[in-house]
């Protein structure tokens, strides 16, 4: 999963926790040390982890707490909240509208090699699954390539593109672009802009000379999420010559410094809205805090999940997950989750699931599992599945399906408890609303 390093050191801190035979001062202190070192070690600021320590400390004050309170639930919620709080700037940002003419520019901006031209086309992919008709325009002559490379990521996610190989005034084929594919009725035009080694006058003088002919609703500061906390400087430069409206940090994916760009970014009070985790083009999230949170802590993320199936499944298939959750409910969601993209980021989000089973290289074992449960799931009878009442599931059915499937009784039993787990959080889900709070709400 993203970040894998910063998750398993926090869920472990947490899961220790919670096995303590006692919980008190002390074992709270031992769990507070351990999640500020791997903050530092996620180049997250001194000074934040500590203000960040000093307010869980107070919010999980044990001595506070009212008699029969659950203390590692209060220590866990009070970590979520302040990381929460630590990574949310507390900004919203404009999302496109699909359909709208005219239509919604988004100017992408950022130094060379951050990714940019990469995740103009996973950014333009992403909306093309959502129902826009999204067009690229190249506007980067100081890379040599920079137009083969958006041409070529376009045409990969069938997405228009527009460009030139001898034309070398970027606002002409900016403004001819956009005029372009106004006519021609996209929805959604995402220029790409040169960047340059390092931060210079002559880029941020091109940014501000293609932002002035375009007029963009919306400018997106591509940066690469390796840097760690030197983020911060970064983001604010970018900010102070063009008008920055959110952020995409890339390279999230086996970087430990991850953490540090992120809080680095909230901390210039701009928001993250999605993160690149791969060099493909589905290797992208759309970056909600509480989501990113929760599966960070192990502790999953099932309306992010809902989201996600959402945008997998046909509209005529929802009406599948919005009933009870039953078994075959389940099967369901297990046979979406092998097309929706990299397993282990799916598993983070079934809480329980991720805790053992996402650490790094563990992704396999998680996708495994869900395979035999599916297998055992297959010699269960039509009313088996649709069954919401636990007791209907009883030994000579257990050992009926086991033989069926061929798998251990022991198995069959452990998907059973997996299912009144899921099916337990389940029932709390608004499925039918999107979840409220969103940095970045997508139409
Ligand atoms: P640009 O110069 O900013 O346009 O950067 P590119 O889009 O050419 O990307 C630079 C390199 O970073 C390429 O090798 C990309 O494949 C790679 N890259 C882009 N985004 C990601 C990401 O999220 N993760 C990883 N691992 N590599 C990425």
């Amino acid at each position: 999963m993203v970040l894998a390093q910063l998750g398993g050191s926090l869920a472990g801190a947490l899961a220790r926790l919670g096995r303590a035979t006692v919980v008190d001062d002390k074992a709270v202190v031992d769990c507070l040390n351990e999640i500020s070192r791997a903050l530092l070690q996620a180049d997250v600021r001194f000074e934040t982890v500590r203000d960040v320590s000093s307010r869980i400390k107070a919010a999980a004050n044990l001595s506070a707490l009212a008699p029969g309170t659950d203390k590692r639930r209060a220590v866990r919620n009070a970590v979520a909240a302040e990381l929460c709080r630590m990574l949310d700037p507390g900004e919203p940002s404009f999302a496109p509208r699909k359909g709208q003419h005219p239509s919604s520019v988004v100017m992408f901006v950022g130094l060379q090699g951050s990714g940019k031209t990469t995740t103009c086309a996973k950014y333009a992919d992403h909306y093309r699954r959502k129902g826009f008709r999204p067009a690229l325009v190249c506007a980067d002559t100081f890379r040599a390539g920079a137009f083969d490379q958006l041409k070529q990521n376009a045409s990969k996610a069938k997405i228009p593109f527009y460009g030139s190989y001898t034309e070398s005034d970027p606002v002409k084929i900016a403004v001819e672009g956009v005029d372009t594919f106004r006519k021609e009725k996209c929805d959604l035009i995402i220029v790409d802009t040169s960047g340059r080694h390092k931060q210079e006058a002559a880029l941020f003088e091109e940014m501000r000379q293609v932002s002035e002919a375009t007029r963009p609703d919306l400018v997106v500061f591509v940066m690469d999420g390796s840097i760690g906390q030197a983020a911060f400087d970064q983001a604010q430069a970018f900010k102070q010559s063009v008008p920055v409206g959110a952020v995409i940090v890339t390279k999230m994916d086996g970087h430990a410094r991850g953490g540090g760009a992120l809080s680095a970014v909230a901390a210039t009070k701009s928001p993250v809205i999605f993160i690149g985790t791969g060099e493909h083009i589905p290797d992208f999230e759309a970056f909600e805090v509480k989501s990113f949170v929760s599966r960070l802590l192990g502790m999953g993320d099932l309306p992010g999940l809902v989201d996600k199936i959402k945008d997998a499944m046909p509209a005529d298939e929802l009406k599948l997950i919005e009933g009870a959750f039953t078994l075959g409910v389940m099967r369901e969601l297990f046979q979406s989750m092998q097309n929706m993209g990299p397993f282990g980021q799916i598993l983070s989000m079934i809480p329980g699931f991720s805790a053992q089973l996402i650490e790094k290289g563990k992704e396999k074992e998680g996708q495994a599992k869900i395979k035999r449960y599916m297998t055992i799931m297959d010699s269960m009878t039509e009313k088996e599945l649709d069954n919401t009442n636990p007791k209907l599931m009883n030994e000579s059915r257990i050992k009926r399906v086991a033989r069926g499937s061929g798998r251990p009784v022991q198995e069959v039993v452990g998907m059973l408890e997996e299912y009144k787990r899921i099916a337990k959080i389940w029932s709390k889900l608004p499925l039918r609303d999107r979840r409220p709070n969103t940095n970045h709400r997508d139409p």
